[in-house]
């Protein structure tokens, strides 16, 4: 859905790639290609500007963390603030104080409307809570019978009173009815016009008085893009919304709709519509959108593991093991896992810039490299592994790492010796001064 503005995001990166740091010169660049992409995918103008703005002072301000390049702290900066657009987190459906819980839905015809109604119905029947559909949009006979035969579908019971009642008494008296059946939640269908229409929405604000609804939910067809910024400001102006439902997310629209909305209204979008089906309806995760948008939830991933696992405490404590050539195999098991943890072998491989041209064979033998090393030091025993020297004496000791191991003698033999020579370039390199990062793996 957002391919456009990841590709557009992925060029940036691209350029960014063979840099050395983030600085005030070379980061125009890169928030010129975010504020292109952006205004291509339709995001409002106004939302690019204050977007580009924040991130841009965030970058500036980011302190460079140990392990990651600038490059991928930058894409990190843009996903936060992403993230930070659409909402944090998933907001969830407002209770009532006493049941039943109203829901009002709104929206331009054609936008989804009737079918998110059934679809939320759905959700919610799913979760045992009981629903009544109520159809209100008197204009249209063909939506009051599609309401019906969704209902059917569903086994949710619909209240309509036809065409010929006003929308304010059809809602009025399905509340009415919800509330002698007992109903949990009643949802409520209303009319839409093709455009934005002050009829239309004084109507509609006529029946939110007359219920007095727990949510105001506005339903966005996805794909009209810049459109999407209007409709938004106005409902929110004329009726006042609670949230969204941003529908058609399963075609190729472009990604302006879900930015602009929470920036324009301050309001969540709190589901996705991803197809005509009925059950095709999701919870809104800005987190995840902001990955796809990206197109690059690994890079995110990387720096967020090393943010948490890269404590500089711990890099220190390295450092000075090296420099004492007191590091040995529990602290490069250590090593080890943190690369694991951060993904793939391959994975993070490829995240470092230069490293992808080495090919899948190349990156592929050295994830299994990596295996093979794990697994000959978990059949060290504890005195082994704090003192590599044991082994390198004794082949007794080896023939037993291998037996455990899955592994021929002279496979340990090797990891012993090029673990040897590792920790000998470490301790040169950390005299020189510098930190050896990851690299150095025997094998
Ligand atoms: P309303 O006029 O706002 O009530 O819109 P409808 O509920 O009648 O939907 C209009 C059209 O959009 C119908 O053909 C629906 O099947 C279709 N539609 C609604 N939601 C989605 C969605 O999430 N994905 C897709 N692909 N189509 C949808």
């Amino acid at each position: 859905m957002f391919d456009a503005l990841a590709e557009r995001l992925e060029d940036t990166w691209k350029k960014l790639r063979g840099q050395g740091k983030i600085s005030q010169s070379n980061i125009q660049e890169a928030l010129q290609e975010v504020r292109k992409a952006l205004l291509e995918a339709d995001v409002n103008f106004q939302v690019v500007k204050s977007f580009v703005a924040e991130v841009e002072k965030n970058a500036l301000g980011a302190e460079v963390i140990s392990g990651v390049n600038p490059q991928q702290q930058f894409i990190k900066i843009v996903y936060d603030e992403l993230v930070k657009v659409m909402g944090e987190s998933n907001a969830p459906l407002a209770e009532a104080d006493k049941p039943p819980r109203v829901v009002l839905m709104a929206g331009l015809q054609g936008a989804g409307k009737t079918t998110a109604t059934a679809k939320l119905a759905l959700y919610l029947q799913k979760q045992k809570r009981s629903c009544l559909m109520v159809a209100t949009d008197v204009y249209r006979p063909a939506a009051i019978q599609q309401l019906i035969t969704l209902g059917t579908q569903i086994s949710v019971p619909v209240f309509e009173l036809g065409t010929g009642a006003n929308p304010v008494d059809i809602a009025r008296q399905g509340l009415e009815e919800a509330k002698n059946k007992g109903i949990d939640t009643v949802i409520i269908d209303t009319a839409g016009r093709l455009q934005i229409d002050q009829e239309m929405m004084a109507e509609l604000a006529q029946v939110k008085d007359a219920v007095n609804p727990d949510e105001v939910l506005l339903v966005v067809d996805s794909m009209t893009g810049q459109e999407a910024a209007n409709v938004t400001r106005s409902f929110h102006e004329e009726i006042g919304i609670t949230g969204a439902i941003l529908t058609k997310m399963d075609g190729d629209s472009r990604g302006g709709a879900a930015l602009s909305i929470r920036t324009i209204s301050g309001q969540p979008i709190k589901f996705i519509g991803v197809g005509e089906k009925v059950e095709a309806l999701e919870p809104f995760y800005p987190d995840r959108m902001a990955s796809r948008i990206l197109n690059m939830g690994d890079i995110v991933t990387l720096v967020e593991k090393a943010q948490e696992e890269l404590d500089i405490a711990d890099v220190e404590k390295m450092q000075k093991k090296m420099m004492e050539a007191k590091f040995d195999f529990n602290d490069f098991l250590k090593q080890m896992r943190l690369l694991k943890n951060m993904g793939s072998f391959a994975g993070v491989m490829k995240l470092i810039p230069g490293m992808n041209k080495l090919g899948a064979g190349a990156l592929e033998q050295g994830e299994v490299q990596l295996k093979r090393t794990e697994t000959m030091i978990n059949s060290m025993t504890k005195e082994e592994r704090a003192n590599p020297q044991l082994l390198a004496q004794s082949p007794s000791r080896r023939r037993r790492v291998a037996k455990g191991s899955g592994h021929q003698e002279k496979d340990v033999s090797r990891l012993v010796s090029d673990f040897t020579r590792m920790r000998s370039m470490m301790q040169q390199m950390s005299m020189g001064g510098g930190l050896p990062g990851m690299g150095g793996m025997p094998g």
